[in-house]
């Protein structure tokens, strides 16, 4: 039997590698890094692929080892050359970010140590890091002491995780849930949708709140509605705002809506995963009013402080309504004790065992400071502005003017379908690829979007893309 303990852990041990195999590896994967990263000022925003390669045959899993410098070749070929390039600063579609360098040296030193985030007694260091961060944006946020939320994989699971705890603290179990009424407007995220549904929400009552020219929800129909469907003997619990519309980067006038919720005792929630760090602008601050008055707010640091994909966050003011929500242990007076000291992530959300995701985020702030990052929110509104205005001077129409870095633009020909028209100028800008945007379409009208929040993106990309239009009208 040790014989062959002994032989199983000769090969066991190849997975650890000696010193000099990790410097070798660390420094091919260095190389590698560093060459992508110098290339992304040439690199294109967007690959059209002509097809889908014939990657899942072509690269099997064996039983032996192979080079590194192999799978590096697979990955620059297959991986780091099509599509979308959301590292670079030429993506202005959907929602980019660009992902900082230290979200690399935080997730590494986080996958090196594999400290464990989940539990306070586990490693109280990791959870107060992440406490720590979380109680930073509940303060910018103006949230009392006390308030905390979850650092989660994006603005997705933060939405869940909100929407889980509106539930249970506002009572909706599952025989009054095709009575439960939820309002929001067209415009909120679809990921939204999909959390009432994964919350077991799916039957209850969807109130769409008509909307202003602006695409902001109409406060007054809000109320009205409200007041409807309790006179009607339903039970409205949650209503959703948002503070910047994936779409069009509208802000919903959050003390208005703060106001019905307090009248009529909804839980409001606020998905700020695109906009919420722009209130770090002082001079944009008045737009987020009221959001201190909300129950929690979904925001993206993995969008608006720029890091790599992966963190999203959730706060919530109420902690012992989410840890209700999520919590797993039986005895209650046990809980309480673990909620004094110092709230435990695995408590707080759907997951145990996590990805130590607090490290990446505290590295990029204290290895920048929080400077650049306003600095850099600021440059990507004023180059939303400033596109905004030389838009219109190639003829382009355009959708309200940007509260933060997100609007909508198109082109209306003398004659023609203007919404073919723009399909095929968006179709010959993702053929072209050197800057890429998308488009969306809102009550029937197809629309080009610019969505500037790459910290890669600067006035060169803009005046790139403007020339890219002028091409093609
Ligand atoms: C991006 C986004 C989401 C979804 O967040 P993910 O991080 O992609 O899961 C939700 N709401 C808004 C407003 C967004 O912009």
């Amino acid at each position: 039997m040790i014989d062959k303990i002994k032989a199983l852990e000769a090969l066991s041990t190849q997975l650890e590698p000696t010193p000099d195999k990790r410097a070798e590896w660390n420094k091919k994967v260095q190389e590698y890094a560093d060459r992508f990263i110098d290339g992304l000022p040439d690199a294109k925003g967007f690959v059209k692929p002509d097809q889908l390669n014939d990657w899942p045959t072509d690269y099997p899993i064996g039983e032996d080892p192979r080079e590194l410098d192999e799978l590096l070749a697979v990955l620059e070929r297959e991986v780091d050359h099509w599509g979308v390039n959301p590292a670079s600063g030429a993506h202005i579609a959907y929602i980019p970010g660009g992902g900082v360098f230290p979200t690399a040296l935080g997730d590494y030193l986080a996958a090196v140590t594999n400290r464990y985030s989940g539990l306070l007694f586990a490693n109280p260091g990791a959870v107060q890091l992440e406490n720590q961060l979380i109680r930073w944006m509940c303060k910018m946020v103006g949230y009392p002491d006390g308030a905390l939320g979850n650092l989660a994989s994006g603005g997705s699971i933060a939405n869940l995780i909100a929407i889980t705890t509106a539930r249970d603290h506002m009572g909706i179990k599952s025989r009054v849930v095709e009575s439960a009424v939820i309002y929001l407007t067209e415009q909120v995220h679809h990921c939204v949708h999909k959390a009432v549904r994964i919350a077991g929400l799916g039957e209850s009552i969807i109130r769409y709140v008509p909307m202003d020219r602006r695409f902001r929800m109409d406060v007054a129909a809000l109320r009205r509605q409200v007041e409807a469907d309790k006179a009607a003997g339903l039970k409205p619990f949650l209503v959703v705002a948002s503070a910047g519309t994936t779409d069009t980067g509208a802000m919903d006038p959050l003390d208005a809506v703060a106001d019905v919720a307090a009248e009529h005792n909804l839980w409001f929630h606020v998905d700020a995963a695109y906009g919420g760090f722009f209130i770090l602008l002082d001079d944009l601050q008045p737009l987020f009013a009221g959001i201190e008055r909300s129950d929690s707010v979904a925001i993206d640091p993995h969008k608006g402080l720029f890091l790599s994909y992966g963190l999203g966050a959730v706060l919530i003011k109420n902690v012992r309504a989410q840890y209700e929500a999520h919590y797993y242990r039986a005895n209650y007076m046990q809980d309480a004790q673990a909620l004094e000291d110092e709230p435990s992530p695995a408590d707080l959300s759907p997951e145990l065992t996590k990805h130590f995701r607090g490290l990446r985020m505290w590295m990029a702030l204290h290895l920048f400071g929080l400077a650049p990052f306003r600095a850099c929110l600021d440059e990507k509104r004023w180059l939303t502005r400033y596109f905004y205005e030389e838009i219109q001077k190639l003829g382009f129409e355009v959708g309200p003017y940007p509260d933060l870095s997100v609007m909508i633009y198109r082109y209306i020909p003398r004659e023609g379908d203007p919404n073919e028209f723009n399909r095929q100028l968006m179709e010959k800008l993702h053929r072209d690829g050197r800057i890429f945007v998308s488009s969306t379409t809102i009550d029937g009208v197809f629309w080009i979007r610019l969505a500037v929040l790459s910290f890669r993106t600067h006035l060169f990309h803009i005046e790139r893309l403007l020339t890219m239009i002028r091409e093609q009208i």
